[in-house]
């Protein structure tokens, strides 16, 4: 598998670009910001950018998605119950940020939906509670957590549509149920690994 991680825009979002080795095929996950940087690694992967994957609606993950989507054509896929906040958020300045106004998405994600990039396949994890519809993408030992888990950190939840008791849930349920080796890329800072965050994680300690 190919992977990139760029650190992107004022709140240093992971931009992942993900592509299959053999197919040449590549998604982008969360253009956070700086458009022409993601496009030149795409180009430099060799990579032809099917889908654009959007781990959740903030606008520290989608400030480039309009440019990007332009650029490639690729399919933009989001949860079903972020969709709207998508659309919302557009004039509003979140975070102190504003963005061009995004295109709506092809394809609404449900819990259990596929995202498949040539011979890879990435399971969709509904993992509500930083804001309503966020996912989690799984593939083989590798999981994309978004603003869900981070290293040694968990998502905010002051911000419209979060629960905390939601995210505890979602990170209990979804994420801490994969075994220890399983690689943990974070929508922001350092990889990590979930037995790392069993074992040391602050917010999961009982
Ligand atoms: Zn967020
Ligand atoms: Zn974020």
């Amino acid at each position: 598998m190919i992977l990139k991680q760029l650190v992107v825009g004022p709140l240093a979002t992971n931009c992942y670009i993900v592509g299959s080795e053999s197919s040449k095929e590549g998604m982008i996950i969360d253009p956070g910001d700086e458009a022409e940087v993601i496009l030149r690694n795409a180009k430099d992967l060799g990579l032809e950018i099917r889908s654009i994957v959007l781990t959740h609606g903030h606008i520290d993950h989608i400030g480039a998605l309009k440019e990007v989507k332009e650029a490639t054509g690729a399919e933009v896929a989001i949860h079903t119950d972020e969709a709207k906040s998508l659309q919302r958020q557009s004039s509003s300045t979140l975070l102190g940020l504003s963005y061009p106004i995004p295109p709506p998405p092809d394809r609404l994600l449900k819990d259990g939906d596929s995202m498949d990039i040539g011979d890879r396949h990435f399971l969709v994890l509904h993992t509500p509670g930083h804001s309503p519809g966020c996912i989690c993408l799984l593939g083989e030992g590798i999981i994309f957590s978004g603003d869900t888990l981070f290293n040694y950190g968990i998502g905010r939840t002051d911000l419209p549509g979060g629960s905390y008791d939601q995210l505890m849930n979602s990170i209990q349920t979804k994420l801490m149920i994969l075994p220890d080796n399983t690689a943990v890329y974070p929508g922001h800072g350092p990889d990590t690994t979930i037995g790392a965050e069993r074992s040391g994680n602050p917010f999961l300690q009982t």
